[in-house]
């Protein structure tokens, strides 16, 4: 269980006033500067409490998501063997250039997952046998190993990574395409309640053998490494390795409704068909007790993309802005000045916040200044700022304040702040 309170002079980590030198991307500054993720190395970071938290949220969503598709939870390894990926032809470096690899003591070869449709396919082997047993989806986060060439967008691009990856199992195309139709609403309920509905765009892209299309789920944001074309009004994009006349016309759209854009992949949904079920022979008995060809899609988000994609295209110039959903916490309450008055009552209204339940963050740090708190404030990025001082006190209570609107927060009664916030 996340804390669902906290006492800033608790905390650990600290703030920092400079970007790091190292980086080049909003998100890596500003998450960095805020202490929610910590820099390994190049293109692997950490995550510290707050960061934690808003990582853990955005699962949550997703995991409902996936649930309220009838998706069923697992986790699988990390560590894969050869054999399994050379009969899919995806353990050479010359075919898939990202792998990392290791080897036991005794020389034989593993590798680091860095996708996992062959260990799910092995493993429904096992659990499949007939049509009474389909369809099925299984998901998991697991974290995912990738040598990628660039690490120069933070978060969004790291070479280990959690990834949410649903895999689905059904008898026939049919049931396939029923499902994979869930599947794109659930993204795009994810989408929405993250906070990145307005930005986000169903993008068509290469489909591979068993369908025209796949579908990503493309972020407008200039921080984006892809380019797609987009229709605001009928809210759909075409990402540019796949834009031309004829897929234009399947979709019915013309040029000049179009627009060009940097976009970043959130999410993937692809219609793997059978090839990895014919590779690895996870077949089914049908009514009339034929062997079939299971059916399969795979549907991937990454966490930490979404995470740093937010900040990407939300924040402003004094740091994050969270979408309340997934805001490490709801409320930064903080008390400025020594007085002993200021002290009593932003006591009284954290411990009243959190026995109402409300997820607060309080900064009770003594020998800082208002500036100084603001600052970390705005940096942090908490929906709801609440401030107590003498001079809020003496206009009547609080002052209370978005993190999203700009200008001065208004003053409330210390007795209201919870209403207000609920
Ligand atoms: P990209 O083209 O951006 O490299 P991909 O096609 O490799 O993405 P998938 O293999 O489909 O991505 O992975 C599913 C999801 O995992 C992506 O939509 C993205 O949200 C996330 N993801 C992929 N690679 C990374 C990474 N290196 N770091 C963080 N998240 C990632
Ligand atoms: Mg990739």
């Amino acid at each position: 269980m996340m804390h669902l309170y906290m006492r800033q002079s608790q905390l650990f980590t600290k703030t920092k006033r400079e970007d790091p030198k190292d980086e080049v991307s909003k998100n890596a500054k500003l998450l960095l500067r805020a202490g929610f993720v910590h820099k390994e190395m190049a293109g692997v970071y950490s995550y510290l409490p707050l960061g934690l938290k808003t990582l853990r949220k955005i699962e949550q969503i997703i995991r409902e998501e996936m649930n309220a598709i009838g998706g069923q939870e697992i986790t699988l390894t990390a560590l894969q063997e050869k054999e399994l990926w050379d009969k899919t032809n995806r353990w050479d470096d010359a075919v898939v250039d990202n792998w990392f690899k290791t080897k036991l003591k005794n020389d034989t070869e593993l590798g680091l997952g860095f996708t996992h449709e062959e260990p799910m396919t092995r493993l429904m082997k096992e659990h499949v046998s007939s049509y009474r047993d389909l369809p099925k989806s299984l998901y998991q986060f697991q974290t995912k190993f990738r040598n990628e060439t660039r690490a120069k967008s933070g978060i969004m691009r790291t070479r280990e990574f959690i990834m949410k990856d649903l895999y689905s199992f059904c008898r026939d195309q049919a049931e396939h395409d029923a499902f994979y139709e869930k599947a794109k609403q659930a993204y795009v309920n994810i989408f929405n309640r993250v906070g990145l509905g307005d930005l986000t765009y169903l993008t068509f892209a290469s489909g591979g053998v068993f369908s025209k299309y796949s579908h990503e789920f493309q972020t407008l944001t200039e921080a984006g490494e892809d380019i797609i074309y987009v229709s605001a009004e009928k809210k759909i994009a075409i990402n540019k390795e796949v834009y031309n006349d004829e897929v234009l016309a399947n979709l019915g759209v013309s040029k000049d409704e179009l627009t060009e854009r940097k976009a970043v992949e959130v999410g993937n949904i692809f219609t793997l068909g059978t090839r990895f079920s014919d590779a690895l022979e996870l077949t089914y008995a049908d009514e009339s007790d034929a062997q079939q060809s299971v059916f399969m899609g795979s549907y991937g988000i990454g966490p930490a993309r979404v995470m740093g994609t937010i900040v990407e295209a939300l924040s402003d110039e004094k740091g994050i802005i969270w979408p309340e959903s997934v805001a490490p916490f709801r409320v930064h309450l903080l008390a400025l000045g020594e007085s002993e008055q200021v002290k009593k009552e932003s006591e009284q209204l954290y411990s009243d916040l959190v026995l109402a339940g409300v997820e607060v963050i309080f900064d009770d740090r003594a020998g800082l200044s208002a500036g100084e708190k603001f600052a970390d404030a705005d940096l942090l990025g908490m929906p709801y700022r609440v401030v107590v001082s003498e001079r809020s006190l003496e206009a009547g209570g609080a002052e209370m304040k978005k993190r999203a609107d700009s200008g001065k927060g208004e003053i409330i009664a210390l007795a209201s702040v919870i209403d207000l916030i609920k």
